[in-house]
C-alpha cells in the first residue's frame, strides 16, 4: 500500500458538527475512521487495525464508499456490509440497525487459513478480528481491564475456596485483592505487558520473566512495570519484602522462563500464583533455553524444524514447572497462549492438569452476564469521559473492584484516539449506564453522544472452544447457534450497528462470534432502544449458561427475572 495516500493520516472528527445526517450513522463514521486513526491501528496504511491482519474495511475502494454511504444514509435505512465491503443499502425503519456488518465468515468445510487467504487474495473477503471489523477498538485499555479483571477473579477464586495461598503472610486473602500473595508470570509483550499493572492494581506482588531487555524498559518507562531486579534472586528478595509489608510491586528480570520457573521450584521460593504470557502458541517465538536473545533470529531462520523442536522441549520443562508449584499449592493457569499443547508435543504428559483461564475464573462472571462493556466520547472531548466515569462510580456506588478499576484507570490509561473508558458489568448493570449516559447527553452534561459497544469475547457472544467456550459443562463448547441468536436479538433490540464474525482470537474455523454497538444520542428513542438492548444483550450470556448446566447462571436468572421457557 502506498504511503502517499492522501486520506492518511485519518483521525475521526471532534466536536458536534455532523457530517452524515444524524448521530446514528455520525456514530459509525466516527468509528470507522478511529479505528483506523494511528494511536489505534497497527498498520493504517492497510486498514490493518490489530490482531495480525484485524483491518477495519475490504480495500480503500470500500473505505470510500462506507464513508460517502454513511454520510448520505437516512434513519430508516440500513447499509450492509460484506466482510468490509458496502454491498447494498436497504429500505428498513427507525428500530432497525443502521449497519449490519458481516465479516470473514466462511462455510464450515471450507474454515481454513488456506482458503481463506486464496479468497483473501481474490478480494473477496477479510479478516475483521473482533472489534476491527466492527469498527469498537478502543486501543490497549481493552486488554489492560480484561487482564485486570482475570487477575481478580483469581482472588475471587482463592477467597472462595478459603485457600491461605502459600507463602501469603497468612490470613485468609482479602475478598478482591492479591495484597499478600506472590505471582510469577513470563512475557512483556504486547498482550503479556498488561499483567505488571493487572496484578498491582489488585494490589498484588508480581515478578515478571521476560528474555528481552527492550520489553522491560518499555513497559518501566510506560509505568506498566515498577523496577527490573539485577538477578532471580534479587527479584525474590524484593518480592518477599513487599508482600510482606502487603505493597503492590512488579519486578521486571531479564532471562528465559524455561531456566528461571525451575529455579524459583528448586529454591522453594514462596509463590501463590503462576501464568505465562510468552507467545508460546508459536514455537518460533518462544526462546528455548540453550539459545542466547542475540541469536534467536538466526538460529530460528537457519533451521525452524529444529527450533521447533527445541522451544517445544523447553515449554515442556517450563510446564514441568507450572505443574509442580501446583503440587506444591500454588494457583496455576494458562493465560490462552497455548503453552500446554506445545509442552505436550514437547514430550511432557502432564501438561493439561492445570486449567485455561476462561474455565478457571472467568466463566463465573459470565453466568452473571458480566463481560466487557466500553464506551467512547464522539465529542472527543476527555471531560466527557471523566463525567461518565463519575456518573458509573455514583451508580454503582457498592461495587468496590469497579472503583478501584475506575480510578486506577483515570490515572493510569492514556487515551488512544477517541477518548474510551471500558468496564465489566453484569445483566441488569449494563442498561442502567446506557441510560443514564443518554440522559447526560440530553441534559447537555455531555458535549455530544456517547457509543456504547464491547469486545465479542463476551458471555452469551461467543463460540470459541480454545478460548472463551473451552471446557463448557455439558460440552457444547462447538455450539455457535448462540452467536448467531445473540446477533439476531440485538437487532431486533434496535442497537445502531451489529455483526457476525468468523475466526476472531484464535483464527480461522475455530470461533463464531457476534457484537453489537449502541448510540446514546440524548433522545426518547434511543433510551428505549438502549435499555432493551443492553438488557438483552447479556441476558444471551445468562441464558447460554443456564442452558448449559450451570447453577450459579439459573440462580442470576431466578433472581433477575430472566424468563426461559424449559426451566424452572
Ligand atoms: P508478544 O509476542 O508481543 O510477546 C511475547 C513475549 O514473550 C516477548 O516479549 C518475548 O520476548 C517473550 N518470550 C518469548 N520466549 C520467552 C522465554 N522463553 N522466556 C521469557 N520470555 C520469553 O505476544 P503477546 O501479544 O504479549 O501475547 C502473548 C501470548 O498470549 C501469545 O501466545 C498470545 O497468543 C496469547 N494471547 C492470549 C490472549 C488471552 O485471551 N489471554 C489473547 C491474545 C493472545
Amino acid at each position: 500500500m502506498t504511503t502517499d495516500n492522501p486520506r492518511l493520516p485519518i483521525r475521526a472528527p471532534r466536536g458536534t458538527e455532523l457530517s452524515a445526517k444524524s448521530w446514528q450513522t455520525e456514530a459509525p463514521l466516527r468509528m470507522l475512521m478511529n479505528n483506523l486513526d494511528p494511536e489505534n491501528a497497527e498498520r493504517p496504511e492497510d486498514l490493518v487495525v490489530y490482531g495480525g491482519t484485524g483491518k477495519a474495511a475490504r480495500n480503500w475502494a470500500s473505505y470510500d464508499a462506507l464513508v460517502r454511504t454513511l454520510r448520505d444514509l437516512e434513519d430508516d435505512e440500513t447499509m450492509l456490509v460484506q466482510s468490509g465491503k458496502p454491498v447494498g443499502v436497504m429500505r428498513t425503519h427507525e428500530w432497525a440497525p443502521r449497519v449490519l456488518i458481516a465479516n470473514s465468515n466462511l462455510v464450515p468445510d471450507w474454515a481454513n487459513w488456506e482458503e481463506f487467504r486464496r479468497l483473501e487474495d481474490l478480494g473477496l473477503t477479510m479478516y475483521g478480528q473482533m472489534t476491527a471489523g466492527s469498527w469498537i477498538y478502543i486501543g490497549t485499555q481493552g486488554i489492560l481491564q480484561g487482564t485486570f479483571e482475570t487477575f481478580a477473579a483469581v482472588a475471587d477464586k482463592l477467597q472462595r475456596e478459603g485457600r491461605v495461598p502459600a507463602g501469603s503472610t497468612g490470613g485468609a486473602t482479602t475478598a478482591g485483592t492479591l495484597a499478600g500473595t506472590i505471582t510469577v508470570t513470563a512475557g512483556l509483550g504486547g498482550m503479556g505487558g498488561a499483567q505488571p499493572l493487572a496484578v498491582t492494581m489488585n494490589d498484588g506482588v508480581v515478578i515478571c520473566i521476560e528474555c528481552d531487555q527492550s520489553r522491560i524498559t518499555r513497559r518501566i518507562e510506560h509505568r506498566f512495570l515498577d523496577v527490573q531486579a539485577a538477578s532471580l534472586e534479587e527479584a525474590v528478595t524484593m518480592a518477599v519484602a513487599a508482600r510482606d509489608e502487603r505493597r503492590p510491586l512488579s519486578i521486571g528480570v531479564l532471562g528465559n522462563a524455561s531456566v528461571m520457573l525451575p529455579e524459583l521450584l528448586e529454591t522453594r521460593a514462596p509463590i501463590d500464583i503462576v501464568t505465562d504470557q510468552t507467545s508460546a502458541h508459536d514455537p518460533l517465538f518462544y526462546l528455548p533455553a540453550g539459545t542466547a536473545f542475540e541469536d534467536w533470529v538466526a538460529e530460528r531462520e537457519a533451521d525452524p524444524v529444529g527450533f521447533t523442536k527445541r522451544a517445544q522441549e523447553s515449554m515442556a520443562t517450563h510446564v514441568r514447572a507450572m505443574v509442580e508449584f501446583q503440587d506444591r499449592g500454588a494457583e496455576v493457569f494458562d493465560y490462552g497462549n497455548s503453552i500446554r499443547d506445545e509442552a505436550r508435543k514437547g514430550g511432557y504428559d502432564r501438561a493439561f492438569e492445570f486449567p485455561g483461564f476462561v474455565p478457571a475464573y472467568i466463566r463465573p462472571l459470565f453466568c452473571e452476564g458480566k463481560g466487557p462493556f466500553r464506551w467512547a466520547a464522539l465529542s472527543g472531548d476527555p471531560a466527557d469521559i471523566a463525567a461518565t466515569d463519575r456518573a458509573i462510580l455514583e451508580l454503582f456506588p457498592d461495587n468496590e473492584r469497579l472503583h478501584k478499576w475506575i480510578t486506577m484507570a483515570a490515572e493510569r490509561v492514556a487515551f488512544q484516539g477517541l477518548p474510551a473508558r471500558i468496564c465489566w458489568l453484569g445483566y441488569g448493570e449494563r442498561h442502567l449506564a446506557g441510560l443514564k449516559f443518554n440522559e447526560m447527553v440530553a441534559s447537555g452534561e455531555l458535549t455530544a453522544p456517547i457509543v456504547i459497544g464491547r469486545d465479542h469475547l463476551d458471555c452469551g457472544s461467543v463460540a470459541s472452544p480454545y478460548r472463551e467456550t473451552e471446557a463448557m459443562r455439558d460440552g457444547s463448547d462447538a455450539i455457535a447457534d448462540w452467536p448467531l441468536l445473540n446477533a439476531l436479538v440485538n437487532t431486533a433490540s434496535g442497537a445502531s450497528w451489529v455483526s457476525i464474525h468468523h475466526g476472531g482470537g484464535v483464527g480461522m474455523g475455530r470461533s463464531i462470534h457476534a457484537g453489537q454497538v449502541c448510540v446514546a444520542d440524548g433522545t426518547e428513542l434511543a433510551a428505549r432502544k438502549i435499555e432493551r438492548v443492553l438488557t438483552n444483550d447479556p441476558g444471551m450470556g445468562v441464558i447460554r449458561h443456564v442452558d448449559a448446566g450451570y447453577e450459579e447462571a439459573a440462580e442470576v436468572a431466578n433472581a433477575r427475572g430472566v424468563r426461559i421457557p424449559m426451566e424452572g
